[in-house]
């Protein structure tokens, strides 16, 4: 099939139909099911038409990384190294085009997803220099090598679509393996673009494979296929605890970074303009639907009071529409269903008694009925045994809680089933040392918002905001291959001598 998606210019093309791309070459089943892709801020605005798959094209996704393996991993590591730097390079070369197809599919602002890009391309970077200097470490005489697993599979979300690809994809095949992609179903553009790059810098066919398609249809078989050795799933807990119990049972190495209820705990003695900016920022950031966003301000009751008009003042300033345009300061929601969602979790946290200080609603502005938009929401008085406290929203709403003190924030942040990412915004170094010795989260920030991360550092939520092994940091290494201890070089074999 034609490239659909253009580049470097025209992409995305409304009219194109973009397919899978399997062993080098664009492809479409037999009777495929076709997908519109419309622009969250204006759903009348068709973005772009995609194939999906079928379970026979993902399992010939499957054998084509299987192929393409013993080449690939032949491959010498500088050379590997080379070719990804090439497509990394390219990407930069686009990124302006990038950031609008995110934008576009996804609907949070042109700055948001520009600062994405930049952020895969600074993490992309880091994980093939990590992979490139660590695969094998000589000791004394002897070597650990980290060899390659071989075809692995990636799954990821609609939330960050070019961010958790690289994420995974670059220490992946930097480190020898093959891959399959398959992206989230709301926003394939992104990944078909990326494919078109990939295609354009000639990593070998069958390298690298992506899979349009469903979750529960293609994803499912990928994820059932017997050749895939290791599984990176970004995506909800629903579906990640799911696969976790499927592939517990069977073996397979897996990650799944998943939800989070992440807690900001504002202590008296913090500064609270800083700590309104953070919850406002980490709270709203791609309309709140971040997994290391912010969903629950735990404030010492002391400060209660002063602190929700700060936050209020903010939210009141804050521009919603469409993502292209300059002054916008928070897009859509990704979807219609996920609105709907969203209207429902608020109107069950009313009726168990949480105040409403703002939004709650769609819009009145005529300008934004096509969209999936939803007004920045404060719910105050939020106690710690009302769903909104212990469940995961995934939109633009703050759930306020008071706390007696320090202890009563503590056991409040841990009183859900998720951990992801925490924040105290406090002056007192001791009561911080606390909270990060005492809280239950994969991600621990003093006086930073909790969505703050550095691709050096290890990703992983706890309890089930998480499971298997960490990503990111050493881990894009340690995931993707398993080591060798090496006693002898091969050179010593033609010295006659021998040993006792
Ligand atoms: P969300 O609700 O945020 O879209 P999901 O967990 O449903 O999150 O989706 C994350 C990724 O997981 C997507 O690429 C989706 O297609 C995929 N997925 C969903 N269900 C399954 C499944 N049963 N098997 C494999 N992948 C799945």
């Amino acid at each position: 099939m034609s490239r659909n998606i253009a580049l470097p210019s025209g992409f995305p093309d409304p009219a194109g139909l973009s397919g899978s791309y399997i062993a080098g070459k664009w492809q479409v089943a037999a009777d495929p099911q076709i997908i519109e892709v419309h622009n969250p801020a204006d759903a009348a605005e068709r973005v772009g038409r995609v194939a999906f798959a079928d379970v026979r094209l993902a399992e010939a996704a499957v054998e084509a990384a299987r192929a393409a393996w013993p080449q690939w991993r032949a491959v010498p590591l500088q050379d590997r190294k080379h070719r990804l730097a090439a497509l990394l390079r390219r990407i930069e070369a686009e990124k302006e085009s990038f950031a609008r197809l995110i934008t576009l599919e996804n609907g949070k602002t042109l700055r948001e997803a520009a600062a994405e890009v930049d952020a895969s391309l600074a993490e992309a970077r880091f994980q093939m220099d990590f992979v490139a200097e660590h695969l094998v470490k000589k000791q004394g005489g002897y070597e650990t090598r980290h060899e390659p697993l071989g075809v692995v599979l990636l799954i990821t979300p609609w939330n960050f679509p070019l961010a958790t690809v690289l994420r995974k994809m670059i220490p992946a095949l930097a480190a020898g393996n093959t891959v399959v992609l398959k992206p989230s179903e709301l926003t394939p553009l992104t990944a078909v673009a990326l494919f078109h790059l990939m295609d354009a810098s000639g990593l070998p066919p069958g390298v690298a494979n992506l899979v349009l398609g469903e979750g529960p249809v293609v994803g499912k078989a990928l994820v059932q296929h017997l050749d895939v050795r290791a599984i990176s799933f970004t995506g909800s807990t629903v579906t990640g605890l799911q696969l976790a119990r499927l592939l517990d049972a069977r073996g397979v190495r897996f990650q799944a970074e998943m939800g989070g209820a992440n807690t900001l705990v504002v202590l008296a003695d913090a500064d609270l303009e800083a700590t309104a900016d953070a919850a406002v920022s980490a709270g709203f950031a791609c309309c709140g639907q971040w997994c290391t966003g912010t969903g629950r301000v735990i404030v010492e009751q002391e400060k209660y009071a002063e602190f929700l008009p700060k936050l209020l003042t903010r939210l009141k300033k804050m521009v919603i529409g469409d993502g292209r345009d300059a002054r916008v300061n928070m897009g859509p929601l990704i979807s219609a269903q996920q609105r709907n969602k969203i209207e429902q979790a608020v109107q069950r946290a009313l009726a168990e008694g949480a105040r409403l200080l703002c939004g709650g609603r769609r819009p009145a502005d005529p300008a934004l009925q096509k969209g999936y938009f939803y007004e920045p929401t404060l719910l105050a008085d939020v106690t710690a045994e009302m769903e909104a406290a212990q469940e995961e929203i995934f939109g633009p709403v703050l759930v306020a809680m008071p706390a007696r003190d320090p202890d009563e924030a503590l056991a409040l942040a841990n009183g859900t089933r998720y951990g992801l990412a925490f924040s105290v915004y406090t002056r007192d170094a001791e009561k911080a040392g606390k909270f990060l010795r005492e809280v239950e989260a994969g991600l621990c920030h003093v006086n930073l918002p909790t969505g703050f991360r550095d691709p050096a550092l290890p990703l992983l939520g706890w309890k089930d905001s998480g499971r298997g092994w960490p990503e990111a940091g050493k881990y894009g290494l340690e995931f993707f291959t398993r080591t060798k201890a090496v006693y002898g070089e091969p050179a010593t074999c033609s010295k006659p001598e021998r040993s006792q």
